[in-house]
């Protein structure tokens, strides 16, 4: 059985693809610090799956801690899937030094411990983030990154970068970035899902907290951008089939069947919905209507971008499956049953 190190694996993309490994038949150990997550997501994963993940605490930023945890684990790890990282566009802005210093140095030590001791494979968790505002729609692999609006969305370009530069050294060495558009709902258990700490500054889980009565409305940030109806338009993808991108990608590596030791992938629907639209798909799929308001703009958001995913389906065979009004439903699921609602 093939054994994957899943960094940030009780995290909401983590978690998830933890659960899709366990079920695909690999071995998982998660490396969290539970800086932004829970220690009883490892039950709920084994609740769904009858299988314990492995799990150690520690902070992937600290070189020894990884390089000791690489030498520990020796022989044992076939492939490393990177999740760990900050994710607060707008606190990264303000807090540049920490977001570099965990997102780039927790990346630079896996990958120093994967070269020392022969681990050959890494599936790095990217984001469309890379692409800024893209001058022409959908979005190919092809289509220039643009500089970053953020510190984090930086980290993330710094970060495939640096991969690139690894894998053209160490030629054993085996990368592949994931360039995840819109990630949301839930597993449809309702054991795991999305779960922010404070005020959500993501659509769905303002949505979520909204419908469950923790928030009075939902701000639609603008509604006069040059959009069919003015409202921003993004490419909203399932976290299970996302979670699934993931376990194709280790296979494609640990069977050897990636043309090249870099590569990357857009990992959406290709298809772009409005805010609008997504907050009438919530009202479709749950029968809640939402109470919202049209505010203004918020600051560095992107007009409107979705996948070109012609390569994910033909190179990894893969593709979204699950509908949209599912996805939400899930997502309210999870919500109700965190808040305890029938
Ligand atoms: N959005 C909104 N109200 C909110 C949160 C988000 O209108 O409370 C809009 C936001 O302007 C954007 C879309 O929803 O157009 C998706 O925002 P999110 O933060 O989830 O993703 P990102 O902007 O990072 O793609």
């Amino acid at each position: 059985m093939s054994k994957i190190l899943v960094t940030g694996g009780t995290g909401f993309i983590g978690s998830h693809t933890v659960v899709e490994l366990q079920e695909a038949g690999y071995g998982v150990i998660i490396v969290d610090n539970l800086s932004n997550s829970k220690a009883e997501t490892v039950d709920n994963i084994e609740k769904i799956t009858g299988v314990r993940p492995e799990f150690e605490n520690f902070d992937l930023s600290d070189r020894g801690a990884v390089l000791n945890f690489f030498l520990r684990h020796k022989g044992e790890i076939n492939a490393v899937i990177h999740f760990a990282a900050f994710k607060a566009v707008g606190e990264s802005v303000h807090k540049p030094l920490e977001y570099y210093r965990n997102n780039v140095n927790s990346l630079m030590n896996i990958l120093e411990g994967m070269k020392y001791t022969g681990v050959a494979n890494l599936v790095f968790s990217s984001s469309c983030t890379v692409y800024g505002q893209p001058d022409k729609l959908p979005v190919t692999e092809g289509t220039p990154r643009k500089p970053a609006e953020s510190p984090y969305g930086n980290t993330k370009t710094v970060n495939e970068d640096i991969i690139r530069d690894f894998c053209h050294e160490e030629k054993q060495i085996n990368g592949l970035a994931l360039r995840y558009f819109n990630p949301i709902g839930a597993h449809p258990s309702s054991l795991i899902g999305e779960s922010p700490v404070g005020i959500p500054n993501n659509l769905v889980p303002y949505i979520t907290q909204t419908a469950a009565g923790l928030r009075k409305e939902l701000s639609i940030f603008g509604d006069d951008y040059d959009t069919p109806d003015g409202t921003p338009i993004r490419d909203y993808i399932d976290v299970v089939d996302l979670s699934k991108a993931h376990v194709v990608a280790i296979k494609r590596l640990l069977e050897g069947k990636n043309k090249s030791n870099y590569e990357y992938f857009n990992i959406g629907t290709g298809k772009g919905l409005s805010v609008l639209e997504l907050v009438n798909a919530f009202k479709k799929a749950t029968g809640v209507a939402l109470p919202y308001k049209i505010v203004g703009r918020r600051a560095g958001d992107i007009v409107k971008i979705w996948a070109d995913t012609t390569l994910a389906n033909t190179e990894l065979g893969w593709k979204a499956e699950v509908p949209i009004e599912q996805t939400l439903l899930n997502a309210w699921n999870w919500e109700k049953r965190c808040r305890g609602i029938k």
